[in-house]
């Protein structure tokens, strides 16, 4: 740990992360628990609705000033805070891990994923902004202006603490907008240490302003706020749908990263050590509590004996542990998490499904380290097959037929991201066009990145994040016409 001083001992209640938002404080405090073993890490001042007030006041009050600072200038502050992230990394990665609970090599991995939006962004605000049209009018000039919309609400999950507010928040401020952040309740410390390190980086006061509260409370005075004229937002379908509603009487605009249920495809004739290695990946990764990860396994039949033996064995080989130890698999976020685990192996296994290796907690770690589980044979009516896992559980099935397995992948409500292997390049083609989702990763898992436009189809949201569309929805076009007549 260096002496970046952004490390919450246990128990603190008044360090520099605190007073980052002590402007909009006056709600109590909140305890961050660490779900390894429930401990609590430090307790964060919280908001009500008058500090959330006061924070979208900031905004909007810094908003004619950042929106019209030289893009130079606010490139060079992106870098700035690119510098510091990337400084910070160890104890940045060290805070996730406490109170997120992911294994210490996936958090650094996320503070470099995040660091690499900043960056992007910084260099993105220095493109050309303006447009020219070919006129069809007579003596008419005209030209396209991308101009910052306003103050953009931010509103992020636990499960990615820190790239979830850069993803955003580096694409609002490069593109001109002063934001209002709300992170969750169980990660607020990594949303701190970011506040903390922008401060640091020398932010105009109130172009960033981080505030911990009640979720409903501190969104809600800014879905009804008409200053606030963008909200992103990244969570469950559910709430999503909640804040598209919320959010009609103002007209904002809207990004709304949701819920995934990823199909993972097997087709006879992939590389089949490839395919169980990736296949690990896809369901895995972060435990498992991944927007991306692989929600069902449809195996050819000709291959189906081989990939769930194989599979099996690997998932088995996965080690259980606390973050810092650095283990393939962490503990989950809370209590309610390992009841729908138990929940959706009891469901699976009356409804005909076989398990194969894990489906219970292990005790000895702590009440939510929930084994990496597979099961087989599981049949299309089983809750897993339709609602979010959101846990380390693999459920795998049979098809015959490519028709078959694209009707039975392309049933349901979401669209993120889908997963396919095959050597056939025209079936290849052929599947990538017909899976309704807004990604297809063929015979690899990563698929993410800053330069790549992330988003889905159907309730798993609208707009996209990463890449210049991100800049999409922090922008207006303003038309200009001029008569030279
Ligand atoms: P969640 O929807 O419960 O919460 C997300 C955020 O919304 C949190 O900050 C929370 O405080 C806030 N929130 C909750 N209730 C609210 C309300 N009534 N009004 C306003 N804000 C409210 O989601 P979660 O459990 O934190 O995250 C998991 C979900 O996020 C999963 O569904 C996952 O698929 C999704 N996710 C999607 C992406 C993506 O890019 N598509 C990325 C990560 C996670």
């Amino acid at each position: 740990m260096n002496d970046m001083s952004i490390w919450p001992d246990p128990g603190l209640t008044d360090t520099a992360l605190l007073c980052t938002q002590g402007d909009f404080a006056g709600a109590g405090r909140l305890a961050v628990r660490n779900p390894a073993d429930g401990a609590m890490i430090a307790q964060v001042a919280m908001s009500d609705a008058h500090g959330a007030r006061a924070a979208a006041d900031a905004a909007d009050a810094a908003f004619p000033g950042w929106s019209t600072m030289l893009p130079q200038k606010r490139a060079a502050l992106l870098h700035r805070w690119h510098a510091l992230i990337v400084e910070a990394k160890e104890d940045l990665a060290r805070i996730m891990v406490a109170e997120q609970g992911k294994p210490i090599s996936e958090a650094r991995g996320e503070i470099d994923y995040a660091a690499s939006f900043v960056q992007f962004y910084a260099e993105e605000a220095l493109r050309p902004n303006i447009e020219g049209v070919t006129s069809h009018l007579e003596d008419a000039e005209m030209e396209l202006w991308r101009e910052p919309v306003g103050v953009a609400a931010l509103i992020t999950p636990w499960n990615f603490p820190t790239a979830m507010i850069t993803r955003k928040a580096a694409a609002a401020l490069a593109a001109g907008c002063s934001v209002v952040i709300h992170p969750s309740a169980e990660t607020p410390l990594s949303a701190l240490a970011l506040a903390e390190l922008s401060r640091r980086a020398g932010f105009p006061e109130g172009v960033m302003n981080t505030v911990v509260g009640d979720a409903a409370t501190i969104v809600g005075e800014w879905t009804a706020d008409a200053r606030v004229r963008a909200l992103s937002f990244t969570g469950s379908t559910e709430v999503g749908r909640l804040l598209y509603r919320q959010s009609a009487d103002t007209v904002k605009r809207l990004v709304l990263e949701l819920g995934g249920h990823a199909p993972f495809i097997v087709f006879e004739g992939a590389d089949m050590d490839r395919a169980v290695q990736e296949a690990v990946k896809a369901k895995f990764a972060t435990s498992g509590q991944d927007c991306l990860g692989a929600n069902r396994f449809y195996i050819q039949r000709p291959v189906y004996e081989a990939f769930c033996t194989r599979f099996a064995a690997a998932v088995e080989a996965l080690t259980l542990g606390r973050g810092e130890t650095d283990p393939d698999i962490g503990p989950l976020i809370h209590e309610r998490a390992i009841e729908k685990q138990e929940q959706q192996v009891a469901d699976a296994v009356a409804k005909g499904a076989t398990l194969l290796t894990g489906g219970t907690v292990d005790e000895a770690l702590g009440p939510l380290f929930f084994r990496p589980t597979v099961l087989r044979d599981v049949p299309d009516e089983a809750a897993i097959m339709s609602e979010e896992n959101f846990g380390p559980i693999a459920p795998i099935t049979p098809f015959d037929t490519e028709e078959e397995v694209v009707a039975r992948a392309n049933a349901t409500e979401y669209g993120l991201v889908a997963y396919l292997h095959s050597h056939d390049p025209r079936r290849i083609y052929r599947m990538t066009r017909a899976l309704q989702f807004g990604m297809v990763a063929v015979n690899r898992t990563k698929v993410t990145g800053a330069p790549i436009p992330f988003g889905g189809v159907k309730q798993s949201g609208m707009g996209r994040e990463g890449a210049r569309q991100g800049l999409e929805a922090f922008t207006d076009i303003k038309y200009v016409c001029r008569d030279w007549g």
